[in-house]
């Protein structure tokens, strides 16, 4: 590494991101490429001789971004955003940068101090309760994932559940969720070596807003003791991926703590609203569980990758993932050794572009971040409702807005129904958000439940302003208007 030639490479390639930053809006949002184009456009052996900067970039520029999804542009409303800022690249220069690999408090002292800070920070900016912080007894982590986070809280629910049924009982250890839950639970299950058939999803329905009901999980629960099996994790979801969804988490929380299950909350992508105090009500008895886990890098400007799993005792997690091995000796009760909170033994520096982000804007902007796409939201919504043709198919409760069209006014359609064919208006649908996308003016994606397909909105790119929304609804309107004169 030569400190003096970085400075210079450093900065064009800074250059660089700036400029795409400032044009990203005019590129399309979805890429119009077959699958090969960049192979066939790339040398199949490495090059023998080395390159400069600028060529490598120019390569960047012609050939890599048209192949890109424009995650950063304004017009992306797909999936869940991955936000990103100043700070949080910042961040991640510090974090490559300095390049160090605190496995150990020893490996790295101020690393592993650093992200015990920021994680209690996290947590307080969150309200999260006390005991999921070091400060009170708890204490968190930062991962890449949630479904690394997940993974290390089932292995730590299953050991804990075999200590006390024995070995022998592997094969009865039953995990629940909803069918809302992300499937990085039933992932994370086959890689503790749940059995798949002991994962079981408790269908969810319109009339529960999609929630997991507290009823039907206990008497689930209930015949499965009776059966023989051994409940041993329950996931909560506050914010699920297809809806926004919230269980009833105080409830959840009552039938994990009777049936001894351990009780995990994933707020993926919602976490982040809970530094408004406004949003804390949906996680209402949050208190009850073992642990907690949200992805700043979705919605917290903290561009990828960083999540944050807070739990009540780690010590259970670090019983079940400790590895030794000589050379890593030397963790204490005040030294936390964080290769036993996660899978790796290597790790990044996480903290620092965390640190960097809650730092550089302060509690105060990142709330006015978190309102400001709720309001945006807020908007689009009014703008669907305001509309006959439009339907709004669930509640909104943070900054996803969930819609279709609504055109056969007359023809009751069939929600809670697994199997069969689209309704005429989720076809209809279908085909409004493949003309939307297909302008490459904007990226939207759907979701198919039982017979209904509908339209998922997310708001929240760092750069999407009042305008985009404006733009957006648009172009709905337009392409519904051409859809619906056609029946
Ligand atoms: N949980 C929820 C509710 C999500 O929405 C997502 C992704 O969108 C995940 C988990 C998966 O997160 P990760 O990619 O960090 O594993």
């Amino acid at each position: 590494l030569d400190p003096t030639e970085l400075a210079v490479e450093s900065s064009l390639v800074t250059d660089f991101i700036a400029e795409y930053y400032r044009t990203v809006e005019q590129r399309p949002v979805q890429p119009h490429v077959t699958p090969g184009f960049l192979t066939s456009q790339l040398p199949s052996a490495a090059p023998f001789a080395s390159e400069s900067v600028e060529s490598i970039l120019q390569d960047v520029y012609d050939k890599i971004l048209p192949g890109l999804v424009q995650w950063q542009s304004p017009n992306f409303h797909a999936y869940y955003p991955a936000t990103c800022s100043n700070a949080g690249l910042l961040g991640e220069m510090l974090c490559s940068g300095l390049n160090v690999v605190g496995f150990t408090w020893s490996a790295s002292p101020a690393a592993a101090e650093l992200e015990q800070v920021v994680v209690d920070w996290m947590g307080k900016m969150m309200g999260l309760p006390q005991g999921l912080l070091f400060s009170g007894g708890g204490g968190g982590v930062l991962q890449g994932s949630t479904c690394e986070a997940v993974v290390c809280t089932l292995a730590a629910a299953r050991d804990r559940a075999l200590e006390r049924v024995g070995d022998d009982m592997f094969n009865k250890l039953v995990v629940y969720c909803s069918d809302q839950t992300h499937f990085t639970l039933k992932k994370g299950s086959k890689l503790v070596g749940i059995r798949p058939a002991n994962v079981k999803a408790i269908k969810t329905t319109k009339n529960n807003e999609y929630g997991l009901c507290p009823t039907d999980l206990r008497d689930l629960v209930a015949s499965d003791v009776k059966a023989g099996f051994i409940p041993i994790y329950l996931c909560g979801t506050i914010g699920t991926t297809a809806f926004g969804a919230v269980d009833p988490i105080r409830e959840l929380g009552k039938v994990a703590r009777e049936f001894n299950m351990w009780f995990h909350v994933d707020a993926a992508y919602a976490g982040s609203a809970f530094i408004c105090p406004e949003f804390r009500h949906y996680m209402d008895g949050v208190e009850l569980a073992d642990s907690f886990s949200t992805n700043p890098h979705k919605w917290l400007l903290s561009n990828m990758d960083c999540c944050v799993l807070w739990l009540k005792f780690p010590k259970r997690v670090i019983k079940s993932l400790a590895a030794g091995g000589n050379f890593l000796e030397g963790g204490s009760e005040t030294m936390v050794d964080y290769k036993d909170w996660q899978i790796a033994l290597s790790r990044r520096f996480r903290a620092i572009k965390l640190w960097m982000v809650i730092k550089r804007y302060g509690y105060k902007n990142l709330i006015s971040h978190i309102r400001s796409d709720v309001s945006m939201a807020k908007r689009f919504e009014e703008l669907l409702l305001s509309d006959r043709r439009f339907e709004v198919v669930f509640p909104r409760k943070f900054s996803l807005v969930c819609f279709k069209l609504d055109v056969m006014k007359n023809v009751p359609e069939v929600v809670d129904e697994d199997d069969g064919e689209l309704s005429h208006d989720s076809k209809l649908t279908r085909e409004l958000m493949a003309s939307v996308n297909v302008t490459g003016k904007a990226f939207l994606t759907g979701v198919r439940l039982g017979r209904i397909f509908f339209i998922r909105c997310a708001i929240g790119s760092t750069l999407t302003e009042d305008r985009h929304i404006q733009d957006l609804w648009k172009l709905i309107q337009e392409k519904a208007h051409k859809i619906c004169i056609m029946i």
